[in-house]
């Protein structure tokens, strides 16, 4: 059986396909861009006001166009960003059976507590059919969240259209570089930004159409996780939890690692029973899950989880072997992004080579990013 954490990483991996999804859009939207700004830009007799006027007229064709390609990204990344939530919901719901049953070597404990929670995780399974309200309104609130951004996107096309007109007639205009080498630098720029925009009033800072939606499914999936596990240990009448272990250090939730926290009650000791002995014993309840996740545990990226602490039975796990730390996997990160920069490039080249060239400095920055993870231990980006 897969390690229970690498099955929440798949779910919540999936949500990447969703930021893909994007990510391709954004191509598509900037390969409009430049073939229409290519227009007639060799035309050295053609009057360089007539040209800008011809294509800033061209910018109602390129809204509908890029309102189209912006539709069907919203149809398909609706129904996969839906599904990456569910999916992550019932991936922590099975995770709450396996970690659970995990530590626990005495067999009669093992198989009772085994049951309870696979009655439990069907209970669980039967809300998903018929989803209940948590999994299914997080699902809502995620798509709104992302198609937020959508008419943004829309009106970002057209700042970065316009933009180029104008930096291509400007700089054309001096003499100093040809319509097409004064196009192609401003696309090349506008292009390694991305489609970016101010955000929606969540968000302060402006987001690139990518990084924004990678962060919003990333962060529901892992919520969705975390909440599917809850909800089934809550059903199977478990009410404590212990903050997982994990191999990459974190400052923000490093004080949390081995803490037990209540999904109900509050904290401060309390008297359980211990599940071997059936004696009393008090357990330190350090926080509630509220409590917890308001002062920044699971936070947006965290690898952190929670399972089951029984009484008596639940040891905090020790550390484990580092393979590859936090540090590491931004570093893939930030190759991978600057890959998407170079592909972005290369679809607002206006010339082969500058094409060739752009895709070629993209696979570069793909591979490094497979070296070090590899190198690292981590699991292998796209
Ligand atoms: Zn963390």
């Amino acid at each position: 059986m897969a390690s229970p954490t690498r099955e929440i990483a798949t779910a919540i991996e999936q949500a990447q396909r969703v930021a893909d999804m994007y990510a391709d859009a954004e191509q598509v939207l900037l390969q409009r861009i430049a073939a229409r700004v290519a227009d007639g830009v060799d035309q050295a007799d053609e009057d360089l006001y007539a040209w800008e006027a011809a294509r800033l007229a061209e910018l109602a064709q390129l809204r509908k166009e890029a309102e189209r390609i912006i539709g069907r990204l919203q149809r398909a990344a609706k129904a996969a960003a839906r599904k990456s939530v569910l999916g992550a919901w019932a991936a922590g719901m099975d995770q709450a059976v396996i970690n659970a049953v995990l530590g626990v070597h005495d067999a009669k404990v093992r198989k009772r507590l085994e049951q309870v929670l696979r009655d439990a995780r069907r209970l669980g399974s039967e809300k998903l059919i018929n989803p209940g309200q948590g999994v299914d309104e997080l699902a809502r609130q995620t798509i709104e969240k992302i198609a937020a951004v959508e008419l943004a996107a829309l009106r970002a096309v057209d700042d970065i259209y316009r933009q180029v007109i104008a930096e291509t007639a400007g700089r054309a205009l001096t003499g100093a570089q040809t319509r097409r080498e004064a196009a192609q630098e401003a696309l090349a720029r506008l292009a390694a930004r991305g489609v970016t925009g101010i955000g929606p009033p969540d968000t302060i800072r402006r987001w690139n159409l990518e990084s924004y939606v990678e962060m919003a499914m990333r962060t529901a999936t892992a919520r969705a996780a975390v909440d599917g596990h809850l909800a089934t240990l809550r059903d199977a009448g478990i009410d404590l939890v212990i903050v997982s272990t994990t191999p990459y250090s974190c400052s923000r939730c490093d004080p949390w690692e081995g803490k037990v926290l209540s999904q109900r009650g509050g904290s401060g000791d309390r008297e359980e029973v211990n599940l071997l002995t059936n004696e009393p014993v008090t357990v330190r309840v350090t926080a509630t899950v509220e409590q917890a996740r308001l002062a920044g545990l699971l936070h947006p990226g965290c690898r952190h989880s929670l399972s089951a602490y029984l009484p008596g039975v639940t040891r905090a796990a020790a550390k484990p072997a580092t393979s590859g730390s936090y540090d590491d996997a931004q570093q893939v990160r930030r190759r991978m992004r600057q890959a998407r920069e170079w592909e972005r490039r290369a679809a607002a080249a206006l010339t082969p080579e500058v094409k060739k060239k752009a895709l070629a400095t993209a696979r570069e920055y793909r591979a490094d990013a497979r070296r070090i993870s590899t190198s690292k231990g981590l699991p292998r980006p796209r």
